[in-house]
């Protein structure tokens, strides 16, 4: 629910990454689009590797391009 000010790294490669590219896990991870790839289910879904959630792709962008 709060807004981070500080933009966290990715969880995979360790980089920071600009937050509109990041997508969000409930357990408060971050993935960057390139390491989001692998961790894809299908289309839709990706696997949390921290907590193994499964996560909207959509959803767990905290930006969304209009
Ligand atoms: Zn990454
Ligand atoms: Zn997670």
């Amino acid at each position: 629910m709060s807004i981070k000010t500080t933009p966290p790294n990715c969880y995979i490669c360790g980089k920071k990454t600009e937050v509109d590219k990041l997508h969000y896990c409930i357990c408060d991870i971050a993935v960057c689009e390139k390491c989001l790839n692998p961790l894809k289910k299908n289309e839709k879904t990706w696997i949390c590797p921290n907590c193994k959630a499964e996560n909207n792709i959509e959803k767990s962008l905290l930006f969304r391009k209009t």
